[in-house]
């Protein structure tokens, strides 16, 4: 399947450098699939629906998912799933700009923004989000044994979703058959892509911001390592959702 790269968001954390909401847009025999959706424009005209976290992360206008669709050429209607790495507002917000799209999610991320929702994570998932109708698959259980000790649960043909909890209670890893190999999107399982590729430079502001929204802590070491494998298979392009150096300048 043909995947293309799309910026669908950007933000200025005061703290700092300029990070990027990095989403898949996949050619899909279902229709087009977006993997992670990025910002959406009716965040972008009233931040507040964001809640306290924008002061955090600072997006900037103009920028969103629908926006880099229409930019790339395809028609916003033809969009008929969103794959969801987890529920934080800077992955799921733009999915509203696609209310005809079906959403698929893990159960247990589903879960743990909408009915079992601690306190500590109360801020993080959002109403104006969440709290509308949108048709959702959710996906329950591990799936089948995978790479490097990962499971993965099949969303649609040629789409997985391989469990990484940490960031949230429920993220996922997201993977795409591409036309030239495999492209896992990490989502947030890591920030400073020198986690897994070795061949960059560590960030260290962006570890440190890692650790601040970290839900489940012991989890970050074993989700870089299991990327770090991943990166290492001559078949797999592994992307994450923030740092803009795992950019490609070409689709895959
Ligand atoms: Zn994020």
């Amino acid at each position: 399947m043909r995947v293309h790269h799309l910026v669908a968001g950007r933000m200025a954390p005061p703290l700092g450098p300029p990070i990027i909401c990095h989403v898949l847009l996949v050619e899909h025999p279902d229709g087009l699939v977006l993997v992670d959706s990025g910002l959406g424009r009716a965040d972008l005209a009233d931040p507040k629906r964001l809640g306290p976290a924008r002061h955090l992360l600072r997006p900037k206008a103009g920028v969103t998912a629908i926006d880099a669709v229409e930019a790339a050429g395809f028609d916003p209607a033809d969009v008929a799933h969103v794959v969801l790495t987890h529920l934080d507002f800077d992955h799921v917000g733009g999915a509203l700009d696609f209310p005809q799209a079906t959403w698929h999610t893990t159960a247990a991320e589903w879960a743990a923004a909408t009915s079992d929702i601690k306190a500590i994570e109360k801020s993080r998932y959002r109403s104006a989000h969440l709290g509308g109708s949108p048709v959702v698959q959710s996906h329950a259980g591990e799936g089948d044994p995978w790479r490097h000790g990962l499971s993965a649960i099949q969303v649609l043909d040629g789409i997985t979703l391989v469990p990484m909890i940490g960031h949230t209670r429920g993220h996922a890893a997201v993977t795409v058959e591409g036309e030239s190999g495999l492209v896992v999107h990490a989502g947030d399982a890591v920030f400073d892509a020198s986690h897994y590729d070795p061949s960059l430079a560590k960030v260290g502001i962006l570890r440190a911001f890692e650790k601040t929204v970290v839900r489940l802590p012991k989890r970050l070491k074993i989700n870089h390592a299991a990327l770090a494998a991943l990166h290492a298979d001559p078949d797999v392009t592994v992307v994450n959702a923030h740092d803009e150096r795992a950019f490609p300048t070409t689709g895959g």
